[in-house]
């Protein structure tokens, strides 16, 4: 393909990054098992000398992420948090940061338990969807600001373009962790994010198999920054990993529109059990930030929790009673996976911040996967019976 990138968000997906590689025409570009290339004399090579800086693999997974998301460059990491790690990286030591105040666990004790000890950075965890606090929250100091809409595990929606606003006119860098919508559903940097990240372990790859994470930036001096500190710090991702998620990204397109749908049917169905007390689904017309939602992303993603009216021990005898859907951490795979936040993906928040944040011990996260929706639906109806 060209290095026309104007493509539809399906062509995309197929095509960018890649040509057939030149020494047999093999369309999907191989896995290049080699940590290093042969110069013909010092320094004359043939655009790679070590896979710690660059591999073709990588390269093409790269390239189709910088595709995917609008940007000039997209950089492949060993797993999210790595990527997350290198963001930080950009910062000088004592800097200050913004984040939502229900981040990804592990961003959270990422800044709290070991960045404000190894780079005094200093983190104010707000709810990103009120404008207001976040104003209040700058500091002269403040040079980052995190978001993640929708928010894990209550699928809070913030106001992208006014947080943007909000950010450059104080100076502040801005990152939106796009793991849950991914760039089929939602692009933060055409809405002036700059820098995207995703925990490519999710969606992205989708298919439970690997560990991986991606930036990207349509900055060309953050770029050059990034790359860096890419190939200085190391976390990168290897090629076999890399082709799997290139391999996976082939159908990101399709995943995310049976995601959206089976995820909206499933919400509504939840919406008028008996035994739930809340859903959680930026889709359903209740949501407080439905209109917002539809607004900045082109449908609602496969991602929805519920609270069940029941205690602690209903909900795990609910969690045990369900046979199609896998209880497990991780989501974005083809498979359902459910999740109790509280005492699995959120354990790590001390529990006083946990339960106001309302993850409650009766707030179940659902990873809506693409098997038959009316299977899915079955299984929760059958689990959700056993506790009503
Ligand atoms: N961001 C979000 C929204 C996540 O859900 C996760 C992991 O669950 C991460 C970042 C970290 O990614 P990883 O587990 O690939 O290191």
């Amino acid at each position: 393909m060209s290095e026309d990138f104007s493509y539809k968000m399906k062509t995309k997906v197929i095509h960018a990054g890649q040509h057939p590689d030149k020494a047999y025409g093999a369309v999907m570009p191989p896995i290049y098992a080699t940590s290093t290339y042969a110069q013909a004399e010092p320094g004359n090579h043939q655009g790679f000398e070590y896979s710690r800086s660059g591999n073709p693999t990588r390269l093409a997974y790269e390239r189709m992420l910088a595709a995917l998301e609008g940007g000039v460059q997209g950089f492949a990491f060993a797993s999210g948090m790595a990527a997350c790690v290198s963001v930080l990286d950009l910062l000088e030591p004592g800097a200050h940061v913004i984040a939502s105040y229900d981040v990804y666990g592990g961003t959270y004790r990422l800044m709290e338990q070991v960045r404000k000890r190894s780079q005094n950075i200093e983190c104010t965890f707000v709810d990103v969807t009120d404008l207001q606090a976040v104003a209040q929250a700058i500091r002269p100091e403040t040079k980052l600001l995190w978001v993640e809409s929708p928010s894990n595990p209550l699928l809070k929606i913030a106001d992208l373009p006014a947080l943007v606003k909000l950010a450059k006119q104080n100076n502040i860098m801005t990152v939106a962790d796009n793991t849950f919508a991914t760039p089929c559903l939602q692009q933060p940097l055409a809405l002036g994010f700059d820098w995207v990240l995703h925990s490519t372990t999710k969606y992205i790859n989708g298919h439970s198999d690997i560990v991986g994470g991606a930036l990207i930036t349509s900055d060309d001096s953050l770029a050059e920054q990034m790359a860096f500190l890419h190939n200085a710090t190391g976390a990168v991702q290897g090629p076999f990993d890399s082709y799997l998620a290139l391999r996976g990204i082939k159908t990101l397109a399709l995943r995310m529109k049976q995601h959206s749908e089976s995820a909206e049917i499933l919400a509504d169905f939840l919406s008028s059990h008996a035994a739930v007390e809340e859903v959680f689904y930026p889709g359903l017309k209740s949501h407080p930030a439905h209109a917002l939602a539809k607004e900045q992303m082109t449908s609602f993603g496969g991602m929805l929790s519920i609270r069940l009216k029941g205690n602690g021990a209903q909900t795990v005898q609910f969690l045990k009673s369900c046979k199609l859907f896998t209880l497990a951490e991780s989501l974005g795979g083809v498979e359902s996976l459910i999740n109790l936040p509280a005492s699995m993906t959120h354990a790590t928040l001390p529990d006083n911040i946990r339960l106001s944040m309302g993850i409650t011990d009766n707030l179940v996260r659902i990873s809506v996967g693409i098997e038959d929706v009316l299977d899915l639906k079955a299984d929760l109806e059958q689990a959700l019976n056993t506790i009503s």
